[in-house]
């Protein structure tokens, strides 16, 4: 065995971390589905930032925008101030993805991360509606802030322990209960039922597919179900699109296969295509009903970000080709689960994803930890997900080359015959 090789944690000891990511080793640089480390050793990244880089790493058409735009000294901080660059966003956005699908959506700025565009989704909710209560779901995962961490499944509310979460009630997703639940009458009778706690919700939270909790697909028709529901309920139905949409499932928002529109959309992670910090709250026209100041914050108006997001969306969503890409990728890595499954049948080898983004999980749930550290030792970065970390999920960027997903996969299936 070698000794463990000193990480920067290790060698500054000025970093304080809350995190449990802890590839030993220093990275460098990074291009496309690559990250180098500072010896220069190369690696595949099936990681992508979860899921902030969609586009790969410095992709060349966002980082020449990026440059360009720095080279006439483009502004990089505006608050909220009006600037070129985010008019160029607005009309981009809406050309390349709102128009073609006929979403009503207006568009709001609320703060860098995942976690503030939940923030003002439920904030905006609970105001439009003049009620407290949100639904959420089992092993969902929605952000780390108090409010956002309410609606969180529980297995990730690890700190704040003691700290009341309030105003959250969490409900099984699609599929919790093994079973296929065909409607919600289960739910329609807790709302009814006074003495349920449910305490007449104003909106529903849900993934599609639940990224952190362990790659927990929702079938369409258990999503429309749920619209349908939200409707005749009058609950809001906010879809957290944050680690799921531009593109991630096929389609640029992960709902659109289940023919639903939510009341409220949630977009980070890959929006500005480039790793910058970007989120976007989305929501019908009927709710803008902010006053002036109610929903504030310093960087919301990340320019860098508007710049690389536009150069993104006119790239990847003016045609269909992205789209057609990820399904042909998504299908050379469901054949290459489904051998790998067939051949470690016998450890309960099972997968499932949708598009770009898949889990594989085995009886033994401490071997996804060990898959992913012996595929790091092979030149590959994958993570676990899942509640108990159960689940290796592969998140390769949509621009992965075939060779690249080939050779990602032939890691991946050579680190599960190590560990079995
Ligand atoms: N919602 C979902 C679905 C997420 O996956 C994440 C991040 N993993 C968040 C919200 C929080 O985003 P951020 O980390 O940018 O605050």
């Amino acid at each position: 065995t070698t000794a463990p090789v000193p990480t920067v944690f290790d060698t500054v000891e000025s970093e304080v971390r809350s995190y449990c990511r802890a590839w030993p080793v220093v990275f460098d640089r990074a291009e496309g589905s690559r990250l180098y480390d500072e010896n220069g050793r190369s690696y595949l990244d099936f990681f992508a930032g979860a899921g902030s880089l969609n586009y790969g790493h410095n992709n060349p058409v966002l980082k020449q925008a990026l440059l360009d735009y720095i080279a006439r000294d483009g502004i990089t901080h505006a608050l909220d101030m009006s600037t070129t660059a985010k008019r160029a966003f607005l009309e981009t956005f809406h050309s390349t993805v709102l128009a073609p699908r006929a979403l009503p959506y207006k568009v709001m700025f609320p703060g860098p991360t995942g976690t503030n565009a939940v923030e003002a989704a439920l904030k905006l909710a609970r105001k439009a509606k003049g009620r407290e209560a949100v639904v959420s779901f089992t092993n969902a995962f929605h952000g780390m802030s108090l409010g956002s961490l309410a609606v969180t499944g529980n297995a990730f509310k690890r700190a704040g322990a003691g700290i009341p979460l309030v105003h959250s009630t969490p409900m099984p997703f699609d599929n919790y209960l093994g079973g296929r639940i065909p409607d919600f009458l289960w739910f329609e009778r807790l709302l009814e039922d006074s003495g349920s706690g449910l305490n007449d919700p104003a909106a529903v939270i849900v993934e599609t597919v639940q990224g952190e909790g362990g790659v927990n697909v929702a079938r369409a028709e258990w999503l429309r179900a749920l619209a349908d529901l939200c409707r005749r309920r009058d609950m809001l139905l906010i879809v957290d699109d944050v680690q799921m949409g531009c593109g991630r499932t096929g389609d640029f928002f992960s709902f659109e296969e289940a023919g639903i529109t939510p009341d409220i959309v949630t977009v980070s992670k890959s929006i500005s295509g480039y790793g910058l910090p970007m989120s976007l709250c989305l929501f019908k026209p009927e709710l803008d009903i902010w006053e002036p100041g109610e929903h504030n914050g310093t960087f919301r108006g990340n320019n860098p970000a508007f710049v690389t997001a536009t150069a993104a969306l006119q790239t990847y969503w003016r045609d269909g080709v992205l789209r057609e890409r990820t399904r042909v990728q998504g299908n050379r890595i469901e054949r290459a689960l489904v051998d790998l499954c067939a051949d470690h049948e016998r450890d309960g080898a099972s997968y499932r994803g949708r598009g770009m983004v898949w889990g594989i999980e085995f009886t033994r749930k401490e071997r996804a930890a060990e898959v992913c550290h012996r595929a790091f030792e092979h030149g590959l970065l994958v993570e676990t997900s899942g509640p108990e970390s159960e689940v290796v999920k592969l998140l390769p960027p949509l621009t992965v080359s075939a060779d690249e997903l080939d050779e990602g996969l032939d890691i991946l299936a050579r680190s599960v015959r190590e560990t079995g």
